[in-house]
Order: structure tokens, then sequence, then C-alpha cells
């Protein structure tokens, strides 16, 4: 808790794990070395945030999609959430020169899902059916079933009575736990094994926001109007009994949302640069010493 002086309105805490994991923030240092020096189109988003999107145009880089084949400069960026090898192979085949910066962390929840099908396990991943890393891994390795939810446990077809279950790297721990005993409970008699690959980063941030929780009363979560992981960090802040508000500059902040408050944390989403945390840390120390 960072203690001002006397006439401090309140203190303000930072969470001892925030933001951009070591796996966006090397590829986005891969991606600028390469856009300094020639054209570049990275396939999606390396980061959903304005900040970094904005400095990465201003080197020229471009964006298009992973799965359109079709880039207007001959470099294109594979980002930090990987694609399957067929995606890869289609863009070298299509005469484009690939860089890769999937996150080794990825890589190593397909090499888990690998050993489970080897294995003849029934693959089934945890994860959003949409996000990018989850459509990699299916496209990788088609047979696996992709469940998100409780309810989606009815839907499994399980083959062998042999089931292999890994998850998105970005997954709730909790969450991914409670699915694993209900599939358990649903199938006493299968054999179950279960790769944990919940990232290192994801879980750090996850026991930090709950320490957080625990010391503030009112938390700031830093992040792009668009990070979908911002806003469910907020949410699980309120979950967790604080107030949260959601914010990507300090012309968001409101003073008045202090009042009556003397413990305020800060957080941010895994796509915040260091930057925007800082510049909504001075903001608070002003309002708090105002
Ligand atoms: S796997 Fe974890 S460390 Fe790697 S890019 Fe994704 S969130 Fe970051």
């Amino acid at each position: 808790m960072m203690k001002l002086t006397n006439k401090t309105k309140f203190d303000v805490c930072v969470a001892s794990h925030f933001g951009m994991c070591f796996g966006v923030k090397a590829a986005i240092a891969k991606t600028k070395k390469l856009a300094s020096h020639t054209p570049i189109t990275i396939l999606g988003e390396l980061a959903h945030n304005d900040t970094v999107i904005k400095k990465l145009e201003n080197l020229g880089a471009k964006k298009s999609n992973l799965e359109d084949h079709n880039a207007k400069t001959p470099n294109v960026i594979i980002t930090a959430h990987g694609t399957s090898d067929t995606q890869r192979k289609k863009w070298a085949d299509n005469g484009y020169i690939v860089t890769d910066t999937t996150c080794p962390l990825v890589h190593k929840a397909h090499n888990a899902l690998k050993t489970l099908i080897l294995a003849e396990y029934t693959p089934v991943l945890i994860g959003k059916p949409e996000h990018v890393e989850v459509r990699g891994l299916a496209g990788d390795f088609p047979q696996t079933q992709i469940i998100l939810n409780i309810q989606d446990i009815d839907k499994l077809n399980i083959k062998n009575n042999k089931i292999g279950i890994i998850s998105q790297t970005t997954q709730q721990i909790d969450h991914v736990n409670s699915l694993l005993s209900e599939i358990k409970q649903k199938y006493p008699n299968a054999k179950v094994k279960y790769i944990d690959t919940v990232c290192s980063p994801t879980k750090e941030r996850q026991t930090a926001l709950v320490d957080l929780c625990n010391k503030s009363e009112i938390i700031i979560v830093v992040g792009g109007k668009n990070s979908n992981n911002t806003a469910q960090l907020a949410q699980k802040c309120r979950n967790l009994g604080c107030v949260a508000y959601h914010v990507q500059s300090p012309n968001d902040i409101k003073p008045t949302w202090f009042t009556g408050y003397k413990k305020v944390g800060i957080t941010a989403g895994t796509s915040t640069p260091d930057e925007d945390v800082e510049n909504i840390k001075r903001k608070l120390l002003q309002i708090a010493t105002a």
C-alpha cells in the first residue's frame, strides 16, 4: 500500500502482478523491430489496446485477417496467440514471409493436446470457441471438442472411455477446475487425464487480484474499452465485493468516484502496456493529494 502524506485522501495500491504478459510483450518487441526496417502486416490483433495499435500503425504496420491469406506486404506476423500449422503453411505456400511470435506457453498447449490425442484420449478443450488461440488449437486437431460452460458437458461425445482435457491459456483456473470435477462426476468410470495449460502469468494475475480486492474498497482496472480480458477483470473485482471502474486513460477518471473511500487499488488487463498504468497511477496520486 502506497502511503502518501497526512493530507492524503486515500492510499493507492497496485496489484503485485498486472498488465501485459511476457508473451505479448515479446511479440510486440519482435514486431516493432521488424516494422522499423520493412513493411509488415499483422494477422489479427497483437494486443487489444489503442496505445499499442497506434504505435504499430505509426511504424507503418498494416492489419489483416489470419484466415484471409491476402496481405498487402510480403512480411506477415502471426500473433502471440498462435495459429494452426495449416494456417502457417497456407501463408508460406502463398509466398509470404511468415514471422511467428506465438508465445511458448501457447506452443505448450498445442503439445499437450497432441500428447493426449496420441495416447487416444478424446480431446476436450476448455475455452472460447471463437478465440484465436482456441481456433489455432482446434485447427491443428479438428477432433477436439470445445466446451466453455457446464451445460456444454452434456454435448460431449466420449470415445474409448478416455477423456483428455486442456484449457485455453487464459481461462480462470477455478472455472477450469470446476468443469474438470463436473466431467469426472458425469463420467465416473472414464479415465480422465488433465494437463494444466493455464499459463503462469494468468494464474499470477488471478491470485494477485484476489489479494488486491482484500486490500481495496475501490479498484481501477486499466485497459482498452474493447479488451474483453479487462472487462472480465473489472467484473471479477465486483464479484469479490469491490467497486470497480474500467478505464482506458486518465481522462476517464472522475474524482468523485473516490469520495468516502480510503483504499484504492489499480490493476490492468493483459493487453495493457505499463505506460498506461503509470499514467493512471499518476492521476490517482494527484486526486489523492489535491
Ligand atoms: S499464453 Fe499467457 S504468457 Fe503467453 S501470450 Fe498468452 S497470456 Fe501471455
